[in-house]
C-alpha cells in the first residue's frame, strides 16, 4: 500500500510520515502543489493525505484538477479550516474525507484505513480469503486462526492483494505499492515475497496470471 502525503509543514509531515510507515504504508512525501500533481500522474496510490494550505497553490486547486484529469484516487483532506464552508468545499471538489488540524494520528491512520477499503470495494474492516483472516487495524493474519507472523513488506504485499481480491496486479504495481521515493527495491523482490506469502499460506493461495501478473480470486469465482 502507497500512500501520497502533501504537506508543506516540515514537523507536521515528518510525524505523519513516520506514523503512516509504521503502519506499513509506502509513503511519497510532496512537499507544494506542483510536485503533488507530478506524484499522482507518475504512480498509483491507495490514498492522498492532501493538506489545503500549501506554499504555491491551494489544495483545493490539486483536488480539482486530478479529478478533471479522472483520477479517482481516493482523498483526504487536511486542513486548519474548520468551518463547515470549507468542509463542503472539499468535499464538493471530490474529497473523501477531512481532518481538521489539531487531529490525532490514530484518527488518521483509521480514516485512511477506511477510505482505502471502501476503495476495494468491501465495508468490512476484516478481511478474509481462503482462510486466511487480516485485521488492518491491528495488522494481525491469521491462517485457519493461527497467527501468521509477516515481515513488514509480506503484510504490506497481502493487505493489496487482499483489498482487491478479483485484480490482476502486475510485477511493476505491485512493486509500486511496496517503495516510496528513495527506497531502494531490488529487482527480484516481488517474486521473493511472493514465494514468501505462498510458502505461508499454501502454494495455491496467490495465482500467477501467466504474462499479466498475479491475482488471489479469478473474476468467476
Ligand atoms: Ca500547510
Amino acid at each position: 500500500m502507497r500512500i501520497l502525503l502533501v504537506e508543506d509543514d516540515a514537523l507536521l509531515g515528518d510525524g505523519i510520515r513516520a506514523g503512516m510507515m509504521l503502519a506499513n504504508y509506502a509513503v511519497d512525501w510532496a512537499q507544494d502543489g506542483k510536485m503533488a500533481l507530478a506524484a499522482l500522474s507518475d504512480h498509483t496510490y491507495d490514498a492522498c493525505i492532501l493538506d489545503l494550505g500549501l506554499p504555491d497553490r491551494d489544495g483545493l486547486t490539486v483536488l480539482k484538477e486530478i479529478r478533471t484529469r479522472g483520477n479517482h484516487t481516493p482523498v483526504l483532506v487536511l486542513t486548519a479550516r474548520d468551518t463547515s464552508e470549507d468542509k463542503i468545499a472539499g468535499l464538493d471538489h471530490g474529497a473523501d474525507d477531512y481532518l481538521t488540524k489539531p487531529f490525532d494520528l490514530g484518527e488518521l491512520q483509521a480514516r485512511i484505513r477506511a477510505l482505502v477499503r471502501r476503495a476495494g470495494g468491501t465495508a468490512q474492516p476484516l478481511l478474509q480469503y481462503k482462510g486466511v483472516h487480516l485485521d488492518p487495524s491491528s495488522k494481525r493474519v491469521t491462517l485457519h486462526g493461527q497467527d501468521v507472523p509477516l515481515s513488514g513488506r509480506e503484510y504490506s504485499l497481502l493487505l493489496t492483494l487482499m483489498t482487491h481480491p478479483t485484480r490482476i496486479h502486475s510485477k511493476s504495481q505491485l512493486e509500486d505499492s511496496l517503495y516510496a521515493w528513495g527506497d531502494e527495491a531490488g529487482s527480484n523482490t516481488v517474486e521473493v515475497f511472493i514465494h514468501h506469502l505462498r510458502k505461508k499460506f499454501g502454494s495455491d493461495f496467490i495465482k500467477t496470471v501467466r504474462g499479466l501478473g498475479y491475482q488471489l480470486a479469478s473474476n468467476d469465482t
